[in-house]
């Protein structure tokens, strides 16, 4: 694979900067371009902010859905103004965790994650619904999403 990473400005949103490549899960994934310590908050993702109904509704024409439901109400659209963080793909055994509080989705880092470093977080539940096979690779992989 000699395909070249995209280097991206830090768009805002990010405290560390990420870039876009392939990823060995699924796509493109987010790689840490320096250390991040553990704890430390990555980032929040950025993206239009619509109404949960509109979202459902986009969620069933795409393949590669970028969308977070935010509360009953508000969803996240990161595939239109989103960072580099709705790159972070699925992993059963992941480095970061995605905490969403006050209409914001938070990205922080499990443990250390050392520069060039794939970053994953375990989604909570999909629009798949357990239908879609797991590719994360960890050892303690589940299986679906
Ligand atoms: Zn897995």
């Amino acid at each position: 694979m000699t395909r070249s990473p995209t280097p991206l400005p830090r768009p805002s949103g990010l405290r560390f900067a990420l870039r876009v490549g392939a990823s060995r899960i699924d796509g493109q994934g987010a790689f840490a371009l320096g250390p991040i310590p553990a704890r430390r908050k990555v980032g929040e993702l950025t993206g239009e902010r619509i109404s949960v109904r509109t979202a459902r509704r986009r969620a069933r024409d795409t393949a590669r859905v970028a969308i977070v439901e935010l509360d009953e109400r508000v969803a996240l659209d990161a595939s239109r103004g989103g960072n580099a963080l709705r790159y972070v793909n699925h992993s059963c055994t992941p480095n970061c965790y995605l905490r969403i509080a006050a209409g914001h989705v938070e990205f922080y880092a499990l443990r250390p994650i050392a520069r060039g470093e794939e970053l994953t977080a375990r989604y909570g539940a999909t629009h798949h619904d357990g239908r879609l096979r797991c590719r994360c690779g960890s050892a303690g992989c589940d299986g679906w999403l």
